[in-house]
Parts: C-alpha cells; sequence; structure tokens
C-alpha cells in the first residue's frame, strides 16, 4: 500500500506513520531521515543538499524529490511506503507525481489527520519536556507529580522554543497555505481520508489503521 500522511505540527502524525509503517511493513519515508543518511553516507545528493543546509538555505524542492526518488527506488518500497511530510510544497508534488510516473507506481490513499487550530495550540504550549531524559508531558493532560520536575529521572522540565504560543501559530497559518494547494493537487485523484485526532493518540491510530483496512490498532511496542 502507497499512502501519505499529512497532518499540521502537533497532530503526532510522525508517531502515527511510525505504528502504522510496522502494521503493514511497509518502510516509513520522512524527508529528514532520508536527509540525515545521505549527509551521514556522504553521498553526492547529501553533499548538495549539505550545501544548502550550511547556508541556512531550504533545500531546493527539485533536490528534496531527487531524493526522495531515490529513496522510492529502492528494493524495500517496490511493495509499498508511507510518505511523512513530504510533499510540503505544491511545486514538490507536481515533481513527486512525475517521479512516481516515471516508477509506474500510484498513492493508493492520503491520510490528512486533522484537528482543530485551538487544540494543536493547547496540546504544543503544554508541553513540557525533561533536559535530561527527554520524557513529553502536558501541563494539563500529563502533568508530572511535581510541578517542573520528571516523574522519571528528577530532570528539570522546560519548554521548547518552537513551542510557545507566537510560533506555533505562525507555523500553523504556513502549514495551512502550503497544504491546501497539495490537496487540491490530488482531490478527485487519490482517494483522501481525514482523521480527526481531537481524542486520545491511541483512538487516532484506530482509526488511522480503520481507514486502512487494518481491523486492529495492537502493535507490538
Ligand atoms: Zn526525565
Amino acid at each position: 500500500m502507497r499512502l501519505m500522511l499529512l497532518g499540521a505540527p502537533g497532530v503526532g502524525k510522525g508517531s502515527q506513520a511510525v505504528l502504522l509503517a510496522k502494521a503493514l511493513s511497509v518502510p516509513h519515508i520522512s524527508t529528514g531521515d532520508i536527509f540525515r543518511c545521505h549527509i551521514v553516507n556522504n553521498t553526492e545528493l547529501g553533499k548538495e543538499a549539505q550545501k544548502y543546509m550550511d547556508k541556512g538555505m531550504l533545500v531546493p524542492d527539485e533536490l528534496t524529490v531527487s531524493i526522495v526518488a531515490s529513496r522510492l527506488k529502492q528494493d524495500d518500497c517496490q511493495d509499498g511506503f508511507i510518505l511523512d511530510g513530504f510533499p510540503r510544497t505544491i511545486n514538490q508534488a507536481v515533481f513527486l507525481d512525475k517521479v512516481l510516473d516515471e516508477l509506474k507506481m500510484q498513492l493508493d490513499m492520503i491520510i490528512n489527520i486533522v484537528l482543530d487550530d485551538r487544540s494543536i495550540i493547547n496540546r504544543l504550549s503544554g508541553r513540557r519536556i525533561c533536559a535530561k531524559c527527554g520524557a513529553v508531558y502536558h501541563i494539563e493532560d500529563k502533568a508530572p507529580a511535581n510541578e517542573g520536575i520528571c516523574d522519571l529521572c528528577k530532570g528539570e522540565l522546560i519548554q521548547r522554543e518552537d513551542d510557545n504560543e507566537e510560533t506555533i501559530v505562525r507555523r500553523l497559518k504556513v502549514y495551512h497555505e502550503m497544504t491546501k494547494p497539495l490537496i487540491d493537487n490530488y482531490k478527485g485523484r487519490v482517494k483522501m481520508v481525514d482523521v480527526e485526532s481531537n481524542k486520545s493518540f491511541e483512538v487516532t491510530t484506530q482509526k488511522v489503521f480503520s481507514a486502512v483496512g487494518l481491523k486492529s490498532a495492537k502493535v507490538e511496542a
């Protein structure tokens, strides 16, 4: 099954993608991971991407798509894959269409994980992370026993810089502006399923699994 997962920052898209990939036994393809892999292995594409990153510039769409294309050509992608957070722009989507055409592949479904902006802002702005062990808390939904202190290791809980309200609002605005044309690009061509993530993470997993025809979301961790 060839899937694409869409979702704003804070909806838990990445974690859902990991579980779904495991359940379907297909690779989970996130551009961040592939970039890191190319850079670590010092490939030509990796070197090219690094040049832009060193200058603090965005990697051009064409290069990003080449990197994804090289990944999609690998053996383990022939029976399916999950694209996570890619394409990000309409430009990337158009390139991706070409690549998939060349590979004689078609997307089977797009899963759009949705949550209203207010809930996303609450979720992200209340998030606290242990500076020592990385455990994740939420001031309302998953508060530590002692305020500001990690239950697990007694480390200090901090708020990530990205998680302040002003930054979140800006990130959401950018996300919506970029995603609207993406959705339009696939409308009527690829089956699209909206999954509400307004309940718990587990409930969302269950909905994502049923969207692809899997019965149970019980996956070995
Ligand atoms: Zn901790």
